[in-house]
């Protein structure tokens, strides 16, 4: 049985009442769900939400149907990844929830490098150490063309090891930056996938004659590898031990940066990302952020809205260092484009105990705005 909290007292519930209104959040009580109905934002916000329900579930894959189920939590997850024969082994170790390892077991990110047979699957595994035998003929948009191209059936869940470096091809792609002969990718806020580093060879095949560079950066890689660079054909991939505003402030080839991207960002859920939004808008440079769900995108709005204010008061009060003043308080409003869902997005969905959410993992894409 799945264990379900109460959306507003986060109690645990032994029968489940769902609001009628929204159709989206449980509740434990008639006092608890007044609580939540009162909150006209919030109930009205789910409603919107849960439209786009439908089309974060379609995914082509045959076991869709499984891992996008409402009740698909940590012990559903362990089960399908045993029958898939990928439980606990090779990157797919970074897949196995944590309520299964233990905290204290969890190796540092960036140290499970050195994995025998990374990818388990053999078919897969093959596949993926050698480029492809057909060249592109166009950008791929959707997992059934990356399928197809490489040759996977619709039931590998390879896509879940991929999602992280199908979703850097697809900004690329769709912002232009991947027709520059050229690009320099700043991966912030990163954690697993400093250990996906081999996955992030696929680029070299998906963009063959562009040379790439993907610097990744986040305090939570490992101190032992940062400053490692790995090079493969057209494509360069290095890991640091530093947050993005510490790159950015310290590395006087910040202005070579051509794009950031930010991986479920969660940009009101983390007080650091605060430098370095400020960081990113001193440079102008281009930023992509994505995110589990639209909640955690309007309240990232929320925040860069109140970040904007606190940049024009401080710009008011000639308080501000020179790089900030020789530019007009326009510059200085940043929010974030329309979110867009996600081709490339994680097919397993993330459990959510207290609403029938639809979190999956990079599932929106937004652009960060400077006006
Ligand atoms: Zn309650
Ligand atoms: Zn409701």
């Amino acid at each position: 049985m799945v264990e379900r909290t109460c959306h507003h007292c986060s109690e645990v519930i032994a029968s489940i009442r769902t609001c009628a209104s929204c159709n989206m959040v449980f509740y434990c009580s008639e006092s608890c769900l007044t609580h939540h109905n009162a909150d006209k934002a919030g109930c009205s916000k789910m409603s919107y939400y849960s439209q786009l329900t439908p089309p974060l579930l379609s995914l082509p894959f045959t076991f869709a149907e499984e891992t996008c189920s409402e009740t698909f939590d940590d012990r559903a997850l362990i089960n399908f990844l045993k029958r898939q024969g990928v439980f606990n082994l090779g990157l797919w170790v970074r897949e196995t929830p944590l309520s299964v390892l233990g905290f204290l077991d969890v190796l540092p990110f960036g140290e499970l490098e050195t994995v025998f047979d990374p990818y388990v699957l053999p078919i897969e595994g093959l596949a993926l150490e050698n480029h492809p035998i057909a060249p592109l003929e166009a950008a791929l948009a959707s997992w059934e063309g990356y399928y197809k191209w490489r040759g996977f059936p619709l039931s590998s869940p390879i896509a879940i090891l991929l999602h992280h470096v199908m979703t850097v091809y697809h900004i690329l792609q769709s912002s232009g930056v991947a027709s520059q002969p050229e690009s320099v990718v700043l991966l912030a806020g990163v954690e697993k996938e400093a250990d996906l580093l081999i996955t992030f060879l696929e680029l070299s095949s998906l963009l063959p004659g562009k040379t790439i560079s993907v610097i990744m950066v986040g305090p939570s890689i490992s101190a032992k590898i940062s400053g490692n660079c790995f090079k493969h054909d057209n494509l360069t991939v290095s890991r640091y031990c530093m947050t993005l505003q510490e790159y950015l402030r310290s590395n006087h080839q910040s202005c070579s940066v051509d794009v950031i991207i930010c991986l479920n960002a969660g940009l009101a859920a983390y007080t650091s990302w605060r430098d370095a939004i400020v960081e990113i808008v001193k440079r102008q440079i281009r930023c992509y952020i994505t995110d589990f769900c639209l909640l955690s995108l309007d309240m990232s709005q929320q925040a860069l809205l109140s970040l904007t204010l606190q940049l024009e008061s401080a710009l008011n009060h000639m308080n501000m260092n020179s790089d900030l003043t020789s530019r007009s308080s326009e510059n200085l409003s940043v929010k974030l484009s329309e979110p867009v869902i996600n081709p490339f997005r994680c097919p397993v969905r993330k459990f959510c105990e207290s609403a029938r959410f639809p979190w999956f993992s990079n599932a929106f894409i937004c652009e960060l705005i400077f006006c």
